[in-house]
């Protein structure tokens, strides 16, 4: 992955529909310059943790007693994914818990996919950690609908 920090941010977060640049977005978290102030900010930062490969801070926004023996070496050996986008679906909770349901959209050799989580959190002295999700079928755009990936085109036209 380059080091190149003004591209668009991977978790596709957009303000007044720009898209974010990832040293702007995820990039703070990811620098520790800056905590998760949500589940979903959280949710974000780790999304683009997986595209760009950085196992420490996954294993680090991992609260300890969820990791089952996880390590970023671990996560390292796991297989290539090729991550298309993410979907936040919906966002909820409290000071000190709250879910986050997405869908991470990836592409293998002959087909489209995504991971469709609820997700859980919670907030340990101020820090927002993963502990653990709940998988569903991934739910795909209808044919008029805009594309999973993000290029704007109907999902018809572009990745189906
Ligand atoms: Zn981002
Ligand atoms: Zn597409």
């Amino acid at each position: 992955m380059s080091n190149n920090t003004n591209i668009a941010c991977p978790c596709g977060n957009s303000t007044q529909h720009t898209a974010l640049l990832y040293h702007t977005c995820c990039r703070p978290f990811h620098s520790n310059s800056l905590k998760a102030a949500s589940p979903e900010h959280l949710m974000r930062s780790r999304y683009t943790a997986f595209v760009m490969k950085l196992y420490d801070y996954l294993i680090a926004t991992h609260h300890p007693e969820y990791l089952h023996g996880l390590t970023a070496n671990s996560l390292a050996q796991s297989p290539e994914t090729h991550w298309l986008s993410l979907e936040i679906i919906s966002s909820s909770g409290t000071d000190l818990q709250g879910q986050v349901e997405f869908q991470a959209w990836y592409k293998d050799d002959t087909s489209i996919n995504a991971i469709h989580e609820r997700s859980d959190f919670q907030c340990i002295e101020g820090e927002w950690l993963y502990t653990q999700g709940e998988q569903f079928d991934a739910i795909f755009p209808k044919r008029n609908q805009a594309c999973l990936c993000g290029s704007g085109k109907k999902f018809k036209q572009c990745c189906l």
